[in-house]
């Protein structure tokens, strides 16, 4: 009775982490991995069950436990290099399988000697960790956590391919009727305790610091446009800027605001505005590197953080977006209206705030509205041009965007 107790514990605790991974997933919204976890937690589970619970004289306890531990741990490690964004060969997982199980069958047929067939079966599973630390040694990058979790990999691996060999060394061999007896049984539940909660913990760290992260994201993301929100894109500004001062990299933003927006609103409903924002998001994120930052500002202003991107560049690359957008069939709008859009360029100055910088891509924007809209105007060139012909400067012309801005505030 009582080692029937204990022989739960195991079973129990694996449980509680297939339920915890499985509610991550499903509250948290999180990736495949995570229900992987989950998935193969419930294996194990219904592995240690057969292990501790089946007839002990059954034949086919061996393949019964075999095969749900081998499409746990497959489960597993397909799970673990996912999270790293790597993909296992899974024909090599199946061959160890099919291997073992041919070899264990073999083996239940010509002895009652249980001590080779655990050899044979630990080996099969040292294999497939094996093979998943190989693949996650391939990432091209390593955090904390990813060190950790190939830590735990690597013991697990180890442990299969050496506590069965030293164990039956001292046991010699093990006939099925006292498997459950052995000193070899009794010293498994406890490695296998510690393995699990070792892994469990780690992986749960693993998602858990996932979860934050996707918890962040979308607090910072604006749900219509799928870009940052105002308050995070200046965020990163605010970091970004001085970060390309002391570098000494050329940070270009460019404004950008749909023309004639309110008439958008006016003629084809609010509704269609929004579907033509979120549009414009699409595309602006379609079109910028993982590198560059662009946020939603406004209503129907948007900026972008180019890093590392030269005056000129910043400007191209904004008339693309100009003529990508100009081209854009918008669904809530009648088949032959296209929308435009204007843009206000500048490249970073040593010394210069984020909202200096942006006050002059603004004034650019209001030049490219004031001169016509559909257009590109950028911040530098007039200022070259000032510098080339002094007594042609003028100030610049007060952004009505600013004036607006600060009315509202
Ligand atoms: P301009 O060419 O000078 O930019 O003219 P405009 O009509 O676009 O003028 P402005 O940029 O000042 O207009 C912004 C309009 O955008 C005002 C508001 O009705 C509309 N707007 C702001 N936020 C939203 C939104 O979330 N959805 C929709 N559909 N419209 C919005
Ligand atoms: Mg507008
Ligand atoms: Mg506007």
């Amino acid at each position: 009775m009582q080692t029937q107790i204990l022989g739960l514990v195991t079973p129990l605790m694996s449980l509680f982490f297939a339920a915890t991974f499985a509610v991550f997933w499903r509250m948290g919204r999180m990736k495949r991995h995570v229900l992987g976890f989950a998935i193969s937690s419930g294996l194990f589970t219904l592995g240690f069950l057969a292990t501790h619970f089946l007839p002990r004289d059954a034949f086919y306890l061996f393949h019964t436990t075999q095969a749900l531990y081998s499409l746990g741990t497959t489960i597993f490690v397909a799970s673990v290099c996912e999270r790293a964004g790597l993909r296992i060969h899974l024909g090599s997982f199946a061959v160890v399988y099919v291997i073992s199980a041919l070899v264990l069958g073999l083996m239940v047929s010509l002895s009652d000697d249980v001590g080779p067939r655990l050899v044979l079966v630990n080996m099969g599973y040292g294999a497939m960790f094996t093979m998943g630390v190989t693949t996650l040694l391939m990432a091209p990058r390593r955090n904390l956590i990813d060190v950790a979790i190939i830590a735990v990999m690597a013991f697990q691996a180890a442990d299969f391919f050496i506590r069965p060999v030293t164990t039956l060394m001292f046991e010699q061999s093990i006939s099925a009727d006292i498997y459950r007896d052995s000193i070899y049984y009794s010293l498994i539940g406890l490695v296998l305790g510690i393995k699990s909660i070792a892994t469990a913990m780690v992986l749960m760290g693993a998602t858990i610091a996932e979860w934050t992260t996707v918890l962040r994201e979308s607090s910072e993301r604006d749900a219509l446009s799928g870009l940052r929100n105002r308050g995070a894109f200046e965020d990163s500004m605010r970091n970004l800027l001085p970060r390309a001062q002391t570098e000494g990299r050329p940070l270009s933003l460019v404004v950008v605001d749909i023309d004639h927006f309110k008439k958008v609103n006016d003629i084809w409903g609010h509704q269609a505005g929004d579907q033509a924002i979120a549009g414009i998001g699409k595309l602006i994120r379609k079109m910028v590197r993982g590198c560059d930052t662009a946020g939603r500002i406004g209503g129907e202003e948007f900026c972008i953080a180019i890093w590392n991107c030269p005056n000129n560049a910043a400007e191209q690359l904004a008339d693309r977006i100009r003529q990508a957008f100009e081209g854009l069939q918008h669904s809530g709008l009648s088949n032959d209206v296209r929308l435009t859009a204007s843009f206000g360029v500048a490249t970073a100055r040593d010394g210069e705030t984020y909202e200096q910088m942006f006050g002059r891509a603004d004034a650019a924007l209001y030049r490219a509205k004031s001169s016509g809209r559909n257009r590109v105007e950028n911040a530098e060139e007039r200022h070259l041009e000032a510098e080339r012909r002094p007594e042609a400067a003028t100030p610049e012309p007060k952004s009505e965007l600013i004036e607006f801005k600060r009315a509202l505030s």
